[in-house]
């Protein structure tokens, strides 16, 4: 973060100081008391299950300058606020009006937006200091937690924009605005919350509508919902994907024996010749995506190959795929899962088994609303088409993916459905054999706990 005044911060987030104005905040913003550093400012929000005000002795032990709070915290000047996530906003647009010089670039998806946002950021630190969230740092908190942490130094500031509504996504772009923005797909995540598929491009597309007319819309050119946002946009726009019209297009996609793709690049620029060391044929649309922005921000054509060649997931249990010694394949994609996600991960599976035999653990995807059942169904029915050899259902509620597969006729696999992730491990235990190539996703749920048994069993 740069300096700022605890007087200025008072001023800037309109609340009332407790203590002295003069004191200032060199680094960082922190709403977890472990995290704070020397000179940092801690946030306390009063959460469901912790408050963070009875955390001040631990910031202040960590180092903490000053706090942003709903009460004077003791020994800690305090700049009290009504709604410290309002305040943060504020804060983070401030910080952002000092910092002339970046390049801010928001990117949202209904899925891939972490990975990709990673990707990006791997590329463009070779271009210049990058900022980039944790993780899935996307709404309300994490992205203007993002946006504090850029300096004098940084050029590229690289966001994660996460919506489960309507104005969530015009909101964050009002905090941070993007010049660069990235749209990659439309799909049934969170669509329980959105109401339709419709409203989630609506929802998606503001981030569109919030460039400059001197900015730049990055769209996939092979989801439609994604190209018309064109129309939204005073910005150029960038179309990529492997649709003939593309500008930045993929051509010659292959997939390797490990589920890695190899493509062909094509830009206005030339060609470059990629081969990702990701799996998952998604992400050829994610590789490209991220190429693009580096592309238009400079990122030699010639050295773009061999970069996307290094790109690494850097978010966990988000297609990790590793061999256990015992000669079984694991692709962790416990992170998360909706019906698009799983399609995406399924059809990695198979690629990475390259014809082993075919595993796939799945647990429940929340939030999917009124289509809860159907789009349970559809995974399971996808499952048995694509071929999957055993399918292990976790939990009741997932109980639909079993019923859609076990419906498919001609479907030459075994479904099971276990009550929990305990039975899953045990029915992994009786089913893997060597060669076997194994997937584990589901919505959290703690289906990961399935995914560290396998990765600890292999030790
Ligand atoms: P969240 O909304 O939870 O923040 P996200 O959009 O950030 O999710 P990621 O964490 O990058 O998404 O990826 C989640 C999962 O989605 C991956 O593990 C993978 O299975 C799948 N995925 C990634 N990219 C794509 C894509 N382009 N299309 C479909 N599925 C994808
Ligand atoms: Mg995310």
């Amino acid at each position: 973060m740069i300096p700022v005044t605890l007087g200025e911060i008072a001023t800037i987030v309109g609340g009332a100081l407790v203590g002295d104005p003069d004191v200032t905040v060199t680094d960082g913003v922190e709403f977890d008391s472990r995290a704070v550093v020397p000179g940092g400012l801690f946030v306390a929000f009063a959460g469901e299950k912790v408050d963070g005000h009875d955390f001040a002795a631990d910031a202040v032990a960590a180092g903490a300058v000053g706090a942003l709070a709903a009460r004077p915290l003791p020994d800690l000047p305090t700049v009290v606020v009504p709604d410290a996530t309002a305040a943060l906003g504020r804060l983070a647009s401030a910080v952002l009006a000092r910092l002339p010089e970046l390049t801010v670039i928001g990117l949202t998806a209904s899925s891939g937006k972490t990975t990709t946002k990673d990707y990006l950021a791997q590329l463009l630190a070779e271009l210049g200091p990058t900022v980039a969230p944790p993780g899935s740092f996307n709404n309300e908190l994490g992205h203007p937690y993002t946006v504090c942490k850029a300096t004098e130094r940084t050029r590229y500031l690289v966001l994660e924009l996460g919506a489960r509504g309507i104005g969530h996504i015009r909101q964050l772009c009002g905090i941070a605005p993007p010049t660069v923005g990235v749209v990659l797909n439309v799909g049934d995540a969170h669509v329980g919350e959105f109401g339709s598929i419709e409203a989630t491009a609506r929802a998606k597309g503001e981030l569109v509508e919030a460039l400059p007319a001197d900015g730049l819309a990055v769209l996939n050119s092979d989801d439609p919902r994604v190209r018309a946002m064109a129309g939204r946009t005073a910005a150029a726009t960038v179309l990529v994907g492997e649709a003939a019209d593309a500008d930045i297009r993929a051509v010659n996609v292959r997939m390797d024996d490990r589920g890695r793709a190899t493509y062909t690049l094509v830009a206005a620029e030339g060609r470059a010749p990629v081969r990702l060391a990701v799996a998952g044929s998604h992400q050829v649309g994610n590789t490209l995506a991220a190429a693009a922005v580096a592309l238009r921000l400079g990122y030699p054509l010639a050295r773009l190959g061999p970069a996307l060649g290094r790109l690494r997931q850097l978010s966990g249990r988000r297609m990790d795929v590793f061999d256990r010694p015992d000669g079984v394949t694991v692709i962790d994609d416990s992170y998360n899962a909706n019906p698009s996600s799983m399609a995406a991960a399924l059809h990695a599976l198979v690629a990475v088994a390259g014809g082993r035999r075919t595993v796939a653990v799945l647990g429940y995807m929340a939030e999917l609303g009124e289509a809860e059942t159907a789009g349970h169904r559809e995974v399971g029915r996808l499952a048995a088409a694509e071929g999957v050899a055993e399918l292990v259902v976790v939990g009741d509620l997932a109980r639909a993916i079993y019923d859609g597969a076990s419906g498919l006729s001609g479907w030459a696999g075994r479904a099971r459905l276990v009550a929990d992730q305990a039975e899953a491990v045990a029915a992994l235990r009786e089913l893997l054999t060597p060669g076997d190539v194994v997937l584990v996703k589901g919505s959290r749920y703690r289906t990961w706990t399935v995914a560290d048994d396998l990765r600890d069993s292999a030790n």
